[in-house]
């Protein structure tokens, strides 16, 4: 099921879509990581995942 996860950082308009939730938590992981050196556990993430 595709999932769409917007990034909630001020000033950040990052948006990711993929195939399954596993794949969007890994790549927001990353895009946390690399642009706001934060770690997001992926509970944090699945929460925002948005389905469509
Ligand atoms: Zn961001």
């Amino acid at each position: 099921m595709p999932a769409q996860f917007e990034c909630f950082q001020d000033g950040c308009n990052f948006m990711v879509r993929a195939d399954s939730d596993e794949e969007v938590v890994h790549l927001v992981q990353e895009h946390a990581q690399f642009v706001h050196d934060i770690s997001l556990d992926s509970d944090t993430i699945e929460s925002e995942i948005e389905q469509t």
